[in-house]
C-alpha cells in the first residue's frame, strides 16, 4: 500500500517511527493514543482522491485531520490511513457577497483574522484552535450563533472528495440530501477540501464576565437564570465553574452583548450589581479579542474527558444539581460551562439540517483535563457523577462534537437525535462500506431499520 501511495502523491507520506509521524498522530486530547498505518500530507484535491480511493481498495479506514480538536480523538485512529488536511489553508473572501471560501485545515483563529478586518465574520466557534472542518459539520456554536445560527446554518457549499474518491461540490442545488446531512453529521461523508460561508457585518461589541468564589455557586447559577430568559438575540450569557488543582475554584458569568455601549451597560447593570465579583472587566471589546482571550485556554497535551447534555430550561432541579456537584468537586482540574443557545438557532427546524437539537436553549459540557503522569480516575468520576444526575433535567440529545471515545451506540443516537433514521438510509447510499468510520459514527453495516 505505501509504495502505491507514494507513486501517486504531491505532498508527503509519514510513517511510524519518524519524529514527524510521532507528533502529528496525536490530536489535542492528550488522554487519546492512536497509531494510524500511515499519514498522508495531503497537498491538494489529487492527493486526497488517490489516498481515497487507495484506502477504499485496501478496505482500510480513512480518518481525517482539520483542526485536530476532537474530544474523542477522531482526527486520527488506529490503524487508518490519516488525511492531514493543515495544508489547506487558503482563504479567499469575497466581501461584496459577503462570502468567505476556506480550505478543510483552517482554524476558526485563522478564520477570524483573515475575516475582521473586512468588519464581517463567519459564525463559528469560541476557541481559535478548533478547526473550522470538525465543528462546522457538527453544527458549530459560538459568539454569533444566537444572532446568526450555528456554522452550518451559513454554510453555503462544500467541495468534498466522497467515498467513491470524486470531488464534487455539494450544495442546496447539488444534492441537498447531502447537504443536509453534512450540517450535522458531516464527518461521516467525506473529506470537505473546502467550505463556503456566508458572512456577517460585525457589530459593535460589548463583552466581559464577573467572576465570584466558588461558594456564591448557587445564587449565582439563579442569576444566570434569571438573567438569560429576558434576553434577546444580541446578548448572550454563559455560566461557568472552574475548579483548579493548584488555585482557587470560582464560578462566573461570561457575556457579551452586540449594540452600543450606553445599551450593553445598562442590560449588564444586574450581573455587575451582584455582591462584589472579584472580577469585573466588562468593556468595549472587538470580535478577534473574544476570540483571542481564548488563546492557551484549552492547552493540547494533557488528557481530557467530556460529558455533555443539551438542556431545553434550566429547572430548579438542574440548578441544584450543578450546585452540589461544583461544591463537591476535589482535587480535580474541573471546569463546566452552561452555554447560552437558542435566538436565531432555534428559528431553523430541526428537520431543516441534520443538526436536530434546535428546542436546546442552554448546552452543558462537564469536563476535567489532567497531565498523562496524574491519574484520571476521579477526575473522570466526577464528571460523570454530575452528567448522570443531570440526564433527568436534559433533553436527552447531546452535542456531535462533545462526544467523546467512551459513546455507545445510544450516545450516538442522541447525537443525532430524530434525524437519524434519515442520515442512517443517507450514510448507506454514500458510504457502503463505511470508509469514513473515525467520527460519531452512523454505521451502515448495522442490522436492521432505524
Ligand atoms: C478546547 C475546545 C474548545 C471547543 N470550543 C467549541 C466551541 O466554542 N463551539 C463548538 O461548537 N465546539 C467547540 N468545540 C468542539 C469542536 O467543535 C469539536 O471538537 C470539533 O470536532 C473539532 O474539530 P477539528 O477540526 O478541530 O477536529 P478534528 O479532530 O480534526 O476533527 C474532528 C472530526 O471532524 C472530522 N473533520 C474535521 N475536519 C474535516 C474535514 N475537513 N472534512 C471531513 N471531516 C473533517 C474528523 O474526521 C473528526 O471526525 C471545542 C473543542 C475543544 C477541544
Amino acid at each position: 500500500m505505501l509504495n502505491q501511495l507514494a507513486a501517486g502523491l504531491r505532498g508527503g507520506l509519514l510513517t511510524p517511527g519518524s519524529a514527524v509521524y510521532e507528533r502529528k498522530r496525536r490530536g489535542w486530547n492528550a488522554a487519546i493514543d492512536q497509531r494510524p498505518r500511515v499519514i498522508v500530507e495531503c497537498a491538494d484535491a489529487g492527493d486526497v482522491r488517490h489516498a481515497v480511493r487507495l484506502a477504499a481498495a485496501q478496505g482500510a479506514g480513512v480518518a481525517v485531520r482539520g483542526g485536530g480538536h476532537s474530544i474523542a480523538g477522531h482526527g486520527s485512529a488506529d490503524h487508518s490511513v490519516l488525511l492531514d488536511l493543515s495544508r489547506f489553508k487558503k482563504i479567499l473572501i469575497t466581501p461584496d457577497e459577503q462570502a468567505v471560501v476556506a480550505g478543510g485545515g483552517v482554524t476558526w483563529g485563522e478564520m477570524v483574522a483573515a475575516t475582521a478586518p473586512h468588519r464581517l465574520a463567519a459564525p463559528g466557534g469560541f476557541n481559535p484552535d478548533v478547526g473550522i472542518g470538525g465543528l462546522t459539520l457538527g453544527g458549530g456554536y459560538g459568539a454569533l450563533t444566537r444572532l446568526h445560527g450555528l456554522a452550518c446554518d451559513n454554510l453555503i457549499a462544500v467541495e468534498l472528495v466522497n467515498a467513491q474518491g470524486e470531488l464534487v461540490t455539494v450544495d442546496e442545488q447539488h444534492d441537498p440530501d447531502l447537504f443536509w446531512a453534512l450540517r450535522g453529521a458531516g464527518a461521516n461523508f467525506g473529506v470537505v477540501l473546502s467550505l463556503r460561508f456566508k458572512l456577517h457585518s460585525i457589530p459593535a461589541l460589548y463583552a466581559g464576565h464577573v467572576a465570584h468564589s466558588l461558594r456564591r455557586c448557587r445564587d449565582l447559577l439563579h442569576l444566570h437564570r434569571d438573567f438569560t430568559a429576558g434576553l434577546s438575540d444580541a446578548t448572550t450569557a454563559y455560566f461557568g465553574i472552574r475548579h483548579q488543582r493548584r488555585g482557587p475554584a470560582y464560578v462566573f458569568i461570561a457575556a457579551l452583548h452586540a449594540g452600543p455601549a450606553h445599551e450593553a451597560e445598562r442590560i449588564f447593570a444586574p450581573l455587575r450589581r451582584y455582591a462584589t465579583p472579584a472580577i469585573d472587566d466588562f468593556a468595549p471589546c472587538s470580535y478577534t479579542a473574544i476570540h483571542q482571550a481564548n488563546i492557551g485556554a484549552f492547552p493540547t497535551g494533557l488528557g481530557n474527558y467530556w460529558r455533555a447534555h443539551f438542556l431545553r430550561r434550566l429547572s430548579d432541579a438542574a440548578l441544584d444539581v450543578i450546585a452540589e456537584h461544583a461544591l463537591r468537586v476535589q482535587d480535580t482540574d474541573f471546569y463546566a460551562v452552561i452555554e447560552h443557545l437558542g435566538g436565531a438557532m432555534a428559528r431553523v427546524a430541526p428537520s431543516a439540517t441534520a443538526f436536530a437539537h434546535r428546542d436546546a436553549a442552554f448546552g452543558i459540557a462537564i469536563t476535567a483535563r489532567w497531565r498523562l503522569e496524574e491519574d484520571p480516575a476521579a477526575a473522570i468520576r466526577q464528571v460523570q457523577a454530575m452528567h448522570q444526575d443531570l440526564i433527568p433535567e436534559a433533553s436527552g440529545g447531546v452535542y456531535v462534537n462533545y462526544v467523546g471515545a467512551d459513546a455507545t451506540l445510544a450516545t450516538v443516537r442522541a447525537a443525532y437525535g430524530a434525524n437519524y433514521g434519515r442520515l442512517l438510509a443517507l450514510k448507506r447510499r454514500h458510504d457502503p462500506a463505511n470508509l469514513f468510520r473515525h467520527n460519531v459514527n452512523i454505521d451502515p453495516l448495522q442490522s436492521g431499520s432505524p
